[in-house]
């Protein structure tokens, strides 16, 4: 067993690594500045176009596409440790054309769409000309169950037609969005995972209506945001559905086998940030004549914090592998372990980060409660912890319940 990155993620890691440093970490505050001073409340800062003109340049870009034709091709395990760094700081992951949902739905694209969804949708994409939103999750119904999707995709001729509400959309409110990918049921009598359908709409399609951006802890995480949008009689080509009629949940799993892990991957990054404040903190401030790492069980928590993080690293590591290895099926359990894992260590060190900080923990001076809410829907978000321990639970079992089967 070989723990060493290989020679091209290693070129790959110190050159990100670098532009984090020498770009991205420095112009923090300055996007955070343009944000709130800026002409419209949802504007684009200029700071993050001359982030992504630097990024793209330097050849640092669509690192998250293993696909060689439009992506990195990099591996998901040279790429896990490249998601980290981006996991590090809130802005890197669209400086790199690597944010989540348009990696997604560039996958999508990529494996599923067809020759004009490409050029048309992707293309602009892949360039970081536009951005996108994903919208699956409804108000009315437990979502956690892709089965579940009520909002209707009917098609009458040679179009389409969208009825219905979704929420969480996230990415909607960015002024660059352009279009979303919209999952709705078009046979309610086909079997369960041939009822759905995934359909491209441009965001200016008449119908749909963006009703409120919804605030996750009271932030409303502009410039991106997350929306609840309602579609009334929204009519599209037929040519916008990807793939076809009937095969949204196909398309829906595969596209949250790459998702989930890269958000693992960047919640290692969140608890790196945070160790690293912690341990500053700890070394630098002193309370009853001590350093706080030398009060109470500060050390155990520090050294449980590490502890934690590194088995989270290799989990994740192990999961990117095993899609390598033997693809997204073949990794379904490995995935739906980390999915657990990382946001939670995530949490739980961010959350000691903050105490050890004392009042500054929860200022917004520091970044840790912004980490703290990331880690947090994550837990929630491309589905909650249950769902995953459940669909762990069936994969352990299923030998074993074989067995009985045999024997009986
Ligand atoms: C910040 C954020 C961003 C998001 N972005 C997007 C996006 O871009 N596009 C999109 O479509 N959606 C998005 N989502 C939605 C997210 O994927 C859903 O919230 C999630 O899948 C859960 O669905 P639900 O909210 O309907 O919860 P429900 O399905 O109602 O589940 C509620 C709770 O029930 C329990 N539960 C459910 N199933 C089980 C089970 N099998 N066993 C035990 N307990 C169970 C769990 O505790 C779960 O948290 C986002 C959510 C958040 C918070």
């Amino acid at each position: 067993m070989d723990f060493a990155h290989s020679p091209k993620a290693r070129r790959f890691i110190e050159r990100v690594a670098a532009f984090m440093a020498d770009h991205v970490v420095p112009a923090e505050a300055e996007h955070r500045r343009q944000l709130k001073t800026g002409a419209l409340p949802w504007n684009q800062p200029p700071v993050m176009e001359e982030l992504k003109a630097k990024a793209k340049a330097a050849g640092l870009w669509n690192l998250f596409l293993p696909d060689e034709e439009h992506g990195a091709g990099l591996s998901n395990v040279d790429y896990a440790p490249l998601a980290e760094l981006t996991g590090r700081s809130f802005i890197a992951p669209e400086v790199f054309n690597c944010n989540a949902p348009d990696t997604g739905n560039m996958e999508v694209l990529v494996q599923y769409g067809s020759p004009e969804q490409k050029e048309r949708w992707l293309a602009p994409l892949l360039e970081g000309r536009i951005r996108s939103a994903f919208c699956m999750t409804e108000p009315e119904v437990a979502s956690s169950d892709a089965t579940n999707m009520r909002a209707t995709a009917i098609v009458e001729g040679d179009e389409i037609v969208l009825n219905g509400r979704k929420w969480w959309s996230t990415g909607i409110g960015h002024p660059h969005c352009r279009f979303v990918i919209f999952m709705g049921l078009t046979d309610a009598q086909a079997h369960k995972h041939r009822r759905h359908s995934m359909v491209i709409v441009p965001l200016d399609a008449p119908g749909l209506v963006i009703e409120r951006m919804l605030p996750v802890f009271g932030a409303l995480h502009e410039p991106h945001g997350h929306g609840e949008v309602s579609f009334t009689n929204v009519r599209v080509p037929l040519a916008n559905v990807i793939a076809g009629p009937g095969r949204g949940f196909e398309i829906a799993q595969g596209r949250l086998g790459p998702g989930r892990i890269h958000h693992c991957m960047r919640a290692i990054g969140v608890a790196e940030r945070a160790f690293e404040l912690m341990c500053q903190r700890a070394l630098s401030r002193t309370a009853f004549g001590k350093p706080l790492a030398h009060l109470g069980g500060n050390g155990d928590i520090i050294a449980n914090a590490r502890m934690a993080i590194d088995q989270a690293r290799l989990l994740t590591l192990k999961a990117a592998w095993m899609m390598d290895h033997v693809g997204v099926k073949g990794a379904m359990s490995e995935i739906s372990q980390i999915k657990v894992v990382a946001p939670s260590v995530a949490q739980m060190v961010v959350d000691q980060a903050i105490q050890m900080h004392g009042g500054a923990g929860v200022c917004d001076d520091l970044p840790l409660t912004e980490l703290f809410a990331a880690a947090r829907v994550l837990r929630l978000a491309d589905g909650p912890d249950e769902v995953h321990r459940a669909l762990v639970a069936k994969l352990a079992l299923k030998p074993y319940a074989a067995a009985m089967d045999a024997s009986r």
